[in-house]
Formats: structure tokens, C-alpha cells, sequence
């Protein structure tokens, strides 16, 4: 592996919309996010969409879920 080529792979602090905040491996220092495996419906269970219906419309599609109305 050459050196020089690749940016310095370190800890960064993700800080979530939620005010979650975790560490994780990433090229970057701060990390930010709207949604985290704390708030995110699919990791809770929850349907707390806090985004705008775009944005759910997105997810949907993402995981191939349709609309069927
Ligand atoms: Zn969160």
C-alpha cells in the first residue's frame, strides 16, 4: 500500500439530529447526520418519520417499498 495516496483513515465524531453522538472510522473528522441507529425508525421500531415526505419517499424507494393507494 502506497503512502500519500489514500487520506488518513481515523476516529470521527458523528453527531446526529437527535443529539446522539457516537465515534466511528472514517476519513473525516466530524461526521453529521439527521438520522442514527438511536432515532431511525428502522433500528426502533418506531414510525417516527421526522423528515419531510420527500425524504420518506426516498426511503421507500431505498428499500423497495411501494405506495400502493
Ligand atoms: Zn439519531
Amino acid at each position: 500500500m502506497k503512502e500519500g495516496i489514500h487520506p488518513q483513515y481515523g476516529e470521527a465524531v458523528v453527531k446526529c439530529a437527535c443529539g446522539e453522538t457516537f465515534v466511528t472510522g472514517s476519513t473525516k473528522k466530524n461526521l453529521h447526520v439527521e438520522i442514527c441507529s438511536k432515532c431511525h425508525p428502522f433500528f426502533t421500531g418506531k414510525q417516527k418519520f421526522v423528515d419531510t415526505s420527500g425524504r420518506v419517499e426516498k426511503f421507500k424507494k431505498k428499500f423497495g417499498i411501494e405506495d400502493k393507494e
